[in-house]
Parts: C-alpha cells; structure tokens; sequence
C-alpha cells in the first residue's frame, strides 16, 4: 500500500525480513469527523507495510454517556478514504446489524471486540450473519484469559465458512491497577502460537499498554515473541481525540515505531548464531534444574515414608511458613524476583504435597 510514497527506503535486507511483518492494522480508535478518518488514512497510506485502516464505528463504551460511535455515516467516510488513498478497511462489529451495515459498505475486513468474544451466543449470531460471504474476520481475545473461549469462536466462524480467520491479543482484564491497561499475560499468546501455528496473532500494543509511551517497547516485544503483526490505534491529534486519547500514536510516532521493528529485525538476525549459543547454555541449566527437582521429590518421599511410619502430621505450617520466608531472603540476595519464588516455591510445594498424598495412601 502506498507505493507511490514512500517515507523510508528498505534496505535489501530489511526487505527479506518484512516477510514476518505480516499485519500493520493502524487508525483511530473511533472515527470521529469525516476529516480527521480522511487525515489519518492519508499519512498511514503513507507505510508499505499497512494492510488496513481501522476505524471503530460502534463503541462498546463502559459507562453509557461517553462516546458510543459515530455511527454507519462514519462508514461512508471509510470508503472515501479507500477511494482516495488505497487504504483497506476494517471495523468493530457486534450484532448482526453491524455486518449487514459493513458488507452493505463495501469495508475488507471485520474485528470482533473483547466485550464480544466473551459471548457465544453473539459471537455465533456475527456468525450466521456473515454465512455466504468470505470476508476476513480478526478475532480479539475475550476480557477474561479465557483461550477455550477464545478458541471457540475462531472455530463459530470457521463453521461459519470463513476461511481467513485470525486472532488479535489485546491484552486481558485485570482487578489490581498495574503499569498496563490490560495485562498482556504473553504466556496465553505463545500458548495459543504454539498450539495453532498457522493462525496469524496480531498485537494490539494500544489496548494493552492504555499508553502511548509504552507502545514502542510492547510492540518490539511482541514482534520478538514472533507475531504476526501489530494494530496500533492512531490518531491526528491524540490528546482531542473523543476515546482512548492517551494510548493513541500520531502518524508520525507510528512510522517511528514500525521503522524501530524493521531495523530491530535486521539486528536480531546478524547475532542468530550467538543467540544459539546461548540458548544452548540455557537448555543445560534447565536439565541441571531438573535433576535438582528431581532430586529434591526423592528425598520428599524418604520423608513421607518416615512420616507414615511414625505417624507424623503431613503438613507444619510454621515449617512452610519458614521455608518460604527464608526463600524469599534468598531470592533477594540472588536477585531474582521475590513473587516468582514465591510462586516457584508454591508448586514445588504443591508437588510435595501430591507425593504425601500418594505414599499416605499406598
Ligand atoms: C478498540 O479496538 O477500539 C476496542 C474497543 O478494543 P477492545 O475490544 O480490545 O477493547
Ligand atoms: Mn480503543
């Protein structure tokens, strides 16, 4: 897209790599004016690497009040953009009434939304409304870090006979206020990269970081999680804009970020052999902390025989209670983080648990 402007020359190198660079979804988070949806697509034709412009027409807001979309009107202003600028479009949709309105508008593609994905029964209406039609579908994960869910409607509109069905990780709900909006959890994306290795997983850096300094950061990340690509909301004139005013990017902050990604990629594929190397060392000290794990469940068992034999309590809680303190205080001194130990520790713990369970049973 956008060949005739250019804003930055590949070189060859860059090019063979841009191959993994399979998505660039970017736009407002709402369309808001038919000038600020004409103004966006014009600078973001402007990267080669954009597959569509993303514009939310329908807002699921959380309180009623706030900006809920502009409405089908803002459609027409999508294909005026596609019209002047050769952008490919894409929106939210959430009730049958919305996909009848896209097609109707001639948009490329259609996103299904976080608040959506956690309901089968809109998900399989979104469904059976888009039946006889092969349009792409992306599909966002459900607020919750639910993968059956999420993997349940993938297959609602593969059933449904969409062929091109692909995934957005958007990062998920969270009670305890962090650094991040929505929590990326990366463990679920790789989950689900490594359980179904031919679906594309698109990040959405925008809704995850609720931040457009941490945009940058989250979408290098991600690309070195190996994603397919990225949707970044962006808008003209972030501060104004009338939903998500501070995750969005300016175009200009956009092409910086993409540009970072190309050469990022460049500089990863000059150190592949040192990676490896490394990557060797990591495997031996995995076996070594296997071997050490299982060393430790022999002696639980020695113990939990003792135990049985002399009629020991299984459980002391002022052991436990010793032994995860004094790990933390090693932690601390190792430098490792303090949460995680304690987390380690819980399911060695639980482990040890299991092997009392089974020898007190026996
Ligand atoms: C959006 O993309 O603007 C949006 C509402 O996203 P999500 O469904 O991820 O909250
Ligand atoms: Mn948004």
């Amino acid at each position: 897209m956008g060949n005739h402007h250019r804003s930055f020359e590949l070189t060859k190198k860059q090019n063979q790599l841009r191959e993994s660079f399979k998505q660039l979804i970017a736009g407002p988070c709402s369309a808001e004016t038919r000038e600020q949806v004409l103004a966006t697509a014009k600078e973001v034709s402007e990267i080669d690497e954009l597959t569509y412009f993303r514009a939310g027409i329908w807002k699921p807001r959380t309180a009623p009040g706030s900006f809920e979309g502009i409405g089908a009107e803002g459609l027409d202003w999508l294909k005026e953009a596609k019209h002047e600028y050769g952008v490919k479009s894409i929106t939210e949709v959430a009730t049958p009434e919305h996909v009848e309105a896209c097609l109707k508008a001639g948009l490329d593609a259609l996103w299904i939304g976080a608040r959506t994905t956690v309901n089968p029964f809109y998900i399989q209406q979104i469904a059976d409304s888009l039946k006889g039609v092969d349009i792409p579908v992306f599909i966002k994960n459900p607020i919750s870090p639910d993968v059956g869910l999420w993997m349940g409607a993938i297959e609602r509109f593969k059933l449904a006979g969409i062929s091109d069905v692909s995934v957005i990780h958007r990062g998920f709900f969270s009670y305890s206020k962090g650094v991040f909006r929505n929590p990326p959890m990366w463990e679920i994306p790789i989950k689900v990269k490594t359980e179904f290795p031919d679906l594309q997983i698109i990040c959405d850096p925008s809704h995850i970081t609720g931040d457009s300094k941490l945009i940058e950061e989250v979408s290098k990340f991600a690309m070195q999680l190996g994603m397919d690509g990225l949707m970044i909301e962006t808008h003209p004139s972030p501060p104004k804009a009338w939903s998500d005013a501070k995750q969005q990017v300016t175009p200009i902050h956009l092409k910086e970020i993409v540009n970072a990604i190309l050469l990022n990629k460049s500089d990863s594929d000059i150190s592949h052999s040192e990676i490896e190397r490394m990557r060797k060392d990591v495997d031996g000290i995995d076996t070594q902390t296997l071997q050490e794990i299982a060393k430790r469940m022999l002696m639980v068992k020695e113990i939990a025989k003792f135990k049985k034999e002399n009629s020991a309590t299984v459980f002391q809680h002022e052991r436990w209670k010793h032994v995860l303190e004094e790990s933390k205080k090693k932690a601390k001194e190792l430098g490792l983080n303090e949460e995680f130990v304690e987390d380690l520790m819980n399911l060695i713990h639980k482990e040890s648990l299991n092997i009392h369970h089974t020898i007190y049973n026996s």
